[in-house]
């Protein structure tokens, strides 16, 4: 956002602030102050004025009808990736579509890369973007080629102090096992908690086949963040052939750690999410991992991913609670994000529900036919009104490099285990 506080992520010197709104006649989910019902939504000077029955409009108010739709704080997507000096990195507009106003990016800079990020792209975004910033120096330039195969490239010290220093926007430190840091994944989760512990902040760890993921799910702390946590191809919280819970994956989240989605080109399977939930494995929160390779197809954007947690059995009072206030506590925003009470930032969501026969598909390639699909009819972000419907926001052209990350991808959907 431009002219972000030190302390708070909301436009507070915004030049001129925001006309005043009204959201008349929708059905609002607001998990955080248990409201689920109809009631108006008031908002001014950037802030929730108010939530109730049949509110008065302030003077010079815009009264949007919101009947027939519902009306939730605006989404925050915990995992996706909006530098554009990354190959897997899109213009955080396209969240805008997705109905989400709170974009978190996992990592795609590292202490070198991070500053450009900040001041071409951060700070004047149309949506709030709350950057962790990767163990790794240079971030994640490429599917290509692994950021950490070369652990030298871990660098504690300076990104602990660009987290110290962009620490009004900074939720934690990213790290990726797997391939990607094939070897040593344990050694590298260590200086990412060595990071975050000078820091004084969480990590965010993304599991994948040979990342030991039983070992690292071990090492993290209350408040770490596991993302990915549905992947079924291979490195996942479930057995590979039985489909039974990792002991770890239980006694993590006893713990505290937080288990999150993270959809993307690899990391979400229905038959995986699925035997998790006959464990009564739930993700905390959910979110897309949206990037270059996914946001034409397969994941689009997180109300999508959301109508696929429908699908699975939620509700949607649910999967709005997974998008809103789980995904604000666990980047430790709740104070000012994910919540429709009085004073907080006026960022809302307004979508509807459509029906008919809808197509979802997940990370290995399987369809399942869906009756219902969320649609964001409106967004609100710091107070200022946006139609996600004539958003703007070109793809990159793909390149032969890019052709080969698909070929990787589909290999390993062919290969993949059980779970
Ligand atoms: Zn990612």
């Amino acid at each position: 956002m431009a002219s972000m506080a030190a302390s708070d992520a909301s436009p507070a010197t915004a030049p001129t602030a925001p006309p005043p709104l009204l959201l008349r006649g929708g059905h609002v989910i607001d998990p955080a102050g248990g409201v689920d019902g109809p009631a108006d939504v008031s908002l001014a000077d950037g802030r929730v004025a108010a939530v109730g029955p049949s509110l008065q409009p302030v003077a010079g108010a815009t009264v949007l009808d919101c009947a027939g739709r519902y009306v939730c704080p605006g989404l925050i997507d915990l995992h996706g990736h909006f530098y554009e000096g990354s190959a897997y990195g899109i213009d955080p507009r396209h969240e805008l579509r997705g109905g989400v106003t709170t974009a978190v990016d996992a990592g795609t800079t590292g202490f070198i890369n991070f500053a450009d990020f900040r001041r071409h792209t951060i700070d004047g975004a149309a949506v709030r973007i709350l950057p962790f910033i990767h163990i790794g120096c240079l971030g994640i330039p490429t599917a290509g080629l692994g950021e950490l195969l070369d652990l030298r490239y871990a660098r504690p010290k300076e990104t602990a102090a660009m987290a110290r220093a962009h620490a009004d926007i900074v939720p934690g430190i990213k790290v990726r096992a797997g391939v990607m840091a094939r070897g040593h994944n344990a050694e590298a989760l260590q200086l990412a908690i060595d990071a975050a512990e000078e820091a004084k902040i969480r990590v965010m760890v993304h599991i994948s086949r040979e990342g030991d993921t039983e070992r690292l799910l071990q090492m993290l702390r209350p408040g770490d963040i596991v993302t990915h946590c549905f992947t079924g191809k291979g490195g996942g919280i479930l057995h590979p052939d039985s489909g039974d819970l990792a002991a770890a994956a239980a006694e993590a989240r006893r713990r505290g750690v937080v288990f999150d989605v993270g959809h993307g080109s690899g990391s979400f399977r229905w038959t995986t999410a699925q035997k998790a939930f006959e464990h009564q494995f739930y993700p905390d929160t959910i979110s897309t991992d949206l990037h270059r390779y996914n946001a034409d197809r397969t994941v689009y954007d997180l109300l999508t991913t959301m109508s696929k947690f429908l699908l699975l059995g939620m509700s949607i009072q649910e999967v709005v609670a997974k998008a809103t206030l789980a995904p604000a506590g666990a980047i430790g925003r709740e104070a000012d994000l994910g919540s429709l009470a009085a004073g907080r930032s006026a960022d809302v969501c307004v979508f509807a529900v459509e029906t008919g026969e809808f197509q979802l598909e997940d990370s290995l390639g399987v369809r399942r036919s869906a009756e219902r699909r969320l649609v964001a009819e409106h967004v609100v972000v710091g107070g200022q009104l946006i139609d996600p419907r004539t958003v703007q926001a070109p793809l990159r052209e793909l390149n032969d490099m890019d052709q080969e990350v698909y070929d990787m991808s589909a290999a390993t959907a062919a290969d993949a285990p059980n779970y």
